[in-house]
């Protein structure tokens, strides 16, 4: 069931579905979308829908129409579904921003099959899933905007994140492959390559590896989730239309 306070009625609004959009970077860029009040679909994994629940909150505030909806989205079956469902519902999607991602950290040595089979299957497997259930009905309509979040360490590597650091590269290759097949329809596919960012994700890290990153970054800070938002909001803009199969780093100079 889908969860929030949508308007059937408001059909010229873009359809903007972000998947992990219950807290971090896609929850800023729920809320970045705020201005052109769009209708929001924000996906989320956690059963317990505190997050998620204060992202409708928060969206709500700024009058944006917003529903969250729990699903994994490494199911292959359960994503098709759900996207069957919010085309039934809504009529469309134009907008599809791949965020959501997990870190099972680990050096090559001691990573077990599990830790690389699960952050594959969320990370990497997730975003085939979610485009190829938007993509037809984007085709269709002759239009979308698609933007997958990867990440610095899918270009640069990073000890202890071998299976991260695949699922991010391996989404910059889909990334590109899925601009040339889609762009005769008017369709953009693009990556943002976020570098360390102040979240959740990261707040689990110690002190002093914190540190040690910042101490990698040109510009001196952690980003945050709004620099990542900004990137992808502005790559779905109608100015950015040109721009296709492209990875945005968003990294304060860590990598260049
Ligand atoms: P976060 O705060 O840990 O949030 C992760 C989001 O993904 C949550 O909304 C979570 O939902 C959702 N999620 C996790 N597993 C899921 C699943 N199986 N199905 C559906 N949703 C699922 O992470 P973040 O830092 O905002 O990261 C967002 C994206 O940016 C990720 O792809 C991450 O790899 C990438 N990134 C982050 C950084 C960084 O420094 N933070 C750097 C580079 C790239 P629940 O709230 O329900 O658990």
């Amino acid at each position: 069931m889908l969860k929030g306070n949508v308007r059937m009625e408001a059909k010229d609004k873009r359809v903007v579905v972000i998947t992990g959009g219950s807290r971090g970077i896609g929850r800023a860029i729920a809320l970045r979308f705020a201005e052109e009040k769009p209708k929001v679909i924000i996906v989320h994994y956690d059963p317990d829908e505190k997050a998620s629940d204060e992202t409708l909150e928060l969206l709500g505030k700024k009058k944006i129409e917003a529903v969250s909806r729990k699903l994994d989205v490494s199911s292959w079956a359960d994503v098709d579904a759900f996207f069957k469902e919010v085309i039934d519902h809504f009529g469309k999607v134009d907008v599809l921003v791949n965020n959501a991602g997990i870190t099972r950290d680990t050096l090559l040595m001691r990573m077990n099959e599990k830790d690389w089979d699960t952050v594959i299957q969320v990370n990497l497997k997730s975003v085939f899933n979610c485009t190829q259930a938007v993509i037809r009905a984007m085709m269709k309509q002759r239009y979308g905007r698609i933007v997958n979040i990867s990440s610095v360490v899918g270009q640069m590597g990073n000890p202890g994140q071998a299976n991260y650091s695949a699922s991010k590269a391996g989404i910059m290759g889909f990334t590109k492959t899925v601009a040339r097949e889609a762009a005769p329809r008017g369709i953009t596919v693009n990556a943002v390559a976020p570098g360390f960012i102040d979240t959740e994700m990261t707040a689990v890290l110690p002190e002093k590896v914190r540190e040690s990153f910042v101490r990698q970054i040109p510009l001196g800070r952690m980003g945050a989730p709004e620099d990542v938002a900004e990137a992808v909001y502005w790559l779905c803009s109608e100015p950015a239309g040109y721009i296709t199969g492209q990875v945005i780093h968003v990294n304060g100079g860590m990598y260049m």
